[in-house]
């Protein structure tokens, strides 16, 4: 275990220290290219679990009464020593989710950065406003909530750490933040980061735990507003709960989004597209085009095409850099994408390659094509959340937009045409929170990123998240006489 450079130097980081308690259930850190297990971790204890709120709150108070000009550079320092240290980071996140260094030099760290460099440089203007009402006038102050929880999944968990965090202080916030018992090393980076770059102790602490840890954070009364990044039926769990004490919530879920390839689309572009929306990370995207619906007229030459293109997956150590495919995250994940290709197959669906798991250490499935998929058949109406493409044919557009749509999800949607026109309006068509044009899955931090529909609340990135992370209090000026009727 002590040969991987993974082992972190306590479980939870609290109040501006590494704190361990040993008593908290043992949690095991997996690496997934080779199921070995590379560090251990214990889930917080009620003890833990008290020591992020209280501190998380103390320190909340006192962080609202520097300028938020001083809070940003604090972020900014963060972002730059995120970026001198992005190799570290990322061998770090290659270790905590198996994907392969080739993807989390660009993808994740960095991204982590850009959250905490866009909410800095944002921090020193978010203002009220003035509102002259005759002589009177009234003003708005943009205050923060209080203590933010952060819930992640496991497949970005740096960028997830900071997507949630970078905002939350920015908007004066306290947050703690559990991440998914999956991956637990990173968001202790993040924090560490944080401190190291000035960050006040308790602003953002890191508490381990599964379900049960999140459900404590999310029931505290001491709690203003959660943020989930996770699959729908733990949604609407938290959002219940969250719904109890009235919090604040933003919701990222699950989606089974639709990328739509008409006939006069540049191929090799949609190919592309669908390659990085079905198998980026392994397929383990929430915002992933998973229904690539494709012109009946181009579909053989998109087949042909994509399956020349997948030639170029390299599986293999994901520490090497040559290698662009990883294996899922953990045995769980693995076999839910088993049975799922299983189910294409039993209803029908034409598996054109991959499907099978290889027959090695670790969770390795390589990239997989159903082709002839019908929009009823499971593997077209479940979010599976590996690497597995459903290609489905169409016709005509008013017809492909509205089986787009046939979906409880709403979170992503891609068209690749030539015909700017059709391409708007099938955006505007589309029930989805994030559309992409001739491209699929870009998220830039100064772009809102959420779904709509059972795919999520609220959105995160750009300005859009300061609304989510902080409230307006109105405050009325009388400047003359109170006309009071007795
Ligand atoms: P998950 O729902 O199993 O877990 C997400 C997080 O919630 C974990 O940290 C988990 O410990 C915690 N949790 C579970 N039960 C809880 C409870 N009752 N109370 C509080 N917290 C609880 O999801 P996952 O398997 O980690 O991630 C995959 C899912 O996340 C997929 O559905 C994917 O689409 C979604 N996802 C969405 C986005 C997005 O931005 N929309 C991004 C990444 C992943």
């Amino acid at each position: 275990m002590t040969d991987y450079p993974t082992q972190p130097t306590a479980s939870h980081f609290v109040n501006g220290a590494y704190l361990e308690d040993t008593t908290g259930d043992v949690i095991d850190v997996i690496y997934p290219a080779t199921g070995a297990v590379i560090g251990r971790v214990h889930a917080a204890t009620p003890a833990v679990i008290e020591a992020a709120i209280t501190s998380g709150r103390a320190a909340q108070v006192e962080w609202a009464k520097l300028s938020r000009r001083e809070q940003g550079r604090i972020l900014l320092r963060a972002a730059e020593m995120i970026r001198a240290r992005n190799r570290e980071l990322s061998v770090l996140e290659t270790h905590d989710t198996g994907k392969p260094l080739q993807e989390t030099l660009v993808a994740d760290a960095t991204s982590g950065a850009d959250a905490l460099e866009y909410f800095g440089g944002l921090a020193g203007s978010l203002t009220g406003e003035h509102i002259q009402l005759g002589e009177d006038w009234a003003y708005t102050r943009r205050e923060a909530l209080g203590l933010c929880v952060g819930i992640g999944a496991w497949n970005y968990p740096t960028q997830i750490a900071c997507w949630k965090g970078a905002p939350a202080l920015a908007c004066g916030n306290a947050m703690v933040f559990k991440p998914s018992e999956t991956t637990p090393l990173s968001a202790l980076k993040v924090a560490e980061i944080l401190h190291e770059a000035g960050l006040p102790a308790g602003l953002f602490n890191v508490v381990q735990g599964a379900g049960a840890v999140g459900g404590a954070l999310v029931n505290d009364p001491r709690v203003d507003k959660v943020s989930l990044t996770g699959s729908v039926p733990t949604g609407q769990k938290v959002y219940a709960q969250a719904a109890a004490g009235l919090r604040h919530v933003t919701m990222e879920l699950g989606g089974k989004s639709p990328m739509v390839v008409f006939e006069d689309a540049d191929i090799d572009d949609a190919v592309g597209g669908a390659i990085l929306g079905n198998f980026y990370s392994s397929g383990q995207i929430c915002s992933n085009g998973t229904r690539v619906f494709v012109h009946k007229s181009i579909r053989e030459a998109f087949l042909t095409r994509l399956a020349e293109r997948l030639e170029g997956a390299v599986m293999g150590d994901p520490l090497d850099e040559a290698v662009n495919f990883g294996p899922m995250v953990s045995e769980g994940q693995i076999a839910i994408v088993e049975r799922y290709v299983a189910k294409g197959i039993e209803e029908g669906a034409r598996l054109v390659c991959g499907g099978k798991r290889l027959d090695k250490e670790g969770y390795w499935m390589p990239a997989t094509v159903f082709a002839d998929v019908t929009d009823d058949m499971t593997i077209a109406r479940e979010e599976i959340f590996g690497p597995v493409m459903c290609v489905l044919d169409f016709e005509d557009e008013v017809e492909v937009l509205a089986r787009a749509n046939d979906t409880e999800y709403g979170l992503a949607a891609g068209v690749f045409t030539r015909d700017l026109a059709r391409a708007h309006r099938m955006v505007a068509g589309f029930e989805a929170g994030t559309c992409f044009i001739n491209s699929y899955n870009d998220a830039p931090v100064e772009m809102p990123f959420g779904g709509v529909k059972m795919s999520g609340v609220g959105r995160e990135n750009s300005k859009a998240a300061i609304e989510h992370y902080s409230q307006v209090k109105s405050v009325y000026v009388r400047m003359g006489k109170v006309d009071a009727p007795f």
